[in-house]
């Protein structure tokens, strides 16, 4: 069984006198930053000159320097940039400012399990990462709430890396929902697993072939959006309130006898299996690392005709349209444009 904490194993004293500099300012950094700053931390953001969010981080409060100022400032320094420029901005501006005994924290393991980013060996490396979006971060704090996060410490050189990892979670109301401890490779691993054959990938490939199969045998387009799109939400919510048994006394027993009849002819057990576990072998192996680093070397052109394609297909345009007068949505901070 994995080691959990909670905020009574957590003291959120051993972050005082300690500077905390947040790098970036976008879905996790605005979280983290604000959610410090009303635990009573001393934050400072720090942003490429010139950057949209500078103006939006001192409206909320919070000091602003350059990355490089922001990097000299702060004791610990919590990398919320997006994982593929992270090891650019930690040449330019981040390991020049690094002191001894300093502590450098990351969200997900990526830039230091494959060792796109080496620290020296006189800081604390380690990890406090939110099993949850940045904005669910913010809207949960903000509830008394917390999102569950990982603690992993790769390197303790002043041996008080847990300390600061705690505390640090206790500061963003992670250790409110609970604190994990694991390592950057395997929170790196299942991280990666989890979004490519679940969450993300496996999720949007089930919705979209849903919703075609629907439009392509006649039915209109919102009743498809609203069957295999529009309810996954719901269907999710329950699951997460009480496991799939929740689910499946809420929804009828027709649905739960589809759901036993049908859902292994959609994902037939052995071959979707075989697949996985091909998906998890690539990332063990660093192929898939490797692929994103090398398509970010490229000029990411199949990442950005991927994403002009999607935008393009019917069950987004058809969702926009419904979603419009839905008012349930709690994320207005959600800024999908600049994404
Ligand atoms: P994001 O894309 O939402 O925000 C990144 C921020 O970095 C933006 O403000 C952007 O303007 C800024 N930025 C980009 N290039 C920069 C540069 N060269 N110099 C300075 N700032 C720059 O990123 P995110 O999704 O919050 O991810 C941050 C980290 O958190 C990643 O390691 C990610 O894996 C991890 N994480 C994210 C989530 C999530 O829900 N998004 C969940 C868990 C962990
Ligand atoms: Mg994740
Ligand atoms: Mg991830
Ligand atoms: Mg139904
Ligand atoms: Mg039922
Ligand atoms: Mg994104």
């Amino acid at each position: 069984m994995a080691k959990m904490y909670y905020e009574k194993d957590c003291d959120l004293a051993k972050l005082d006198g300690k500077k905390i500099t947040i790098i970036g300012y976008g879905s996790q950094g605005h979280a983290h930053a604000l959610n410090l700053k009303e635990s009573g931390c001393d934050v400072c953001v720090g942003l490429r000159q010139g950057s949209r969010h500078w103006a939006e981080a001192e409206a909320a409060g919070l000091q602003v320097k350059t990355v490089a100022e922001a990097a000299k400032w702060g004791d610990v320094i919590m990398m919320l940039v997006n994982d593929e420029v992270q090891a650019a901005v930690y040449q330019a501006d981040i390991a020049p400012n690094l002191e001894a005994g300093n502590a450098l924290m990351f969200a997900h393991g990526f830039n230091i399990h494959f060792k796109q980013i080496v620290p020296p060996a006189d800081v604390d490396v380690l990890m406090i990462a939110p099993k949850g979006p940045g904005h669910t971060v913010r809207s949960t704090y903000v509830n008394g709430k917390g999102v569950p996060c990982l603690l992993a410490v790769e390197q303790n050189a002043t041996g008080k890396a847990y300390d600061i990892g705690l505390a640090y979670a206790a500061g963003i109301g992670g250790a409110r929902g609970g604190v994990m401890e694991t390592t950057f490779q395997d929170e790196t691993e299942t991280d990666l697993f989890g979004e490519q054959a679940v969450l993300c990938g496996g999720v949007v490939e089930l919705m979209k072939l849903g919703f075609e199969t629907l439009v392509e045998a006649g039915y209109a387009p919102e009743n498809a959006y609203f069957e295999c799109i529009h309810e996954m939400k719901l269907i999710i919510d329950l699951i997460n309130k009480g496991g799939v048994a929740a689910m499946n006394y809420s929804i009828s027993d027709t649905a739960e006898f589809g759901e036993y009849v049908s859902g292994s002819r959609v994902l037939p057990y052995e071959e979707t299996k075989k697949n996985m576990k091909a998906v998890l072998r690539d990332i063990q192996d660093g192929v898939f690392a490797g692929k994103w680093i090398a398509e970010n070397k490229n000029g990411r052109t199949f990442f950005n005709a991927k994403r002009a394609q999607l935008a393009k297909h019917p069950m987004e345009t058809v969702g926009a349209e419904l979603r419009r007068n839905m008012l349930w949505g709690e994320d207005t901070d959600l800024d999908t444009a600049s994404n």
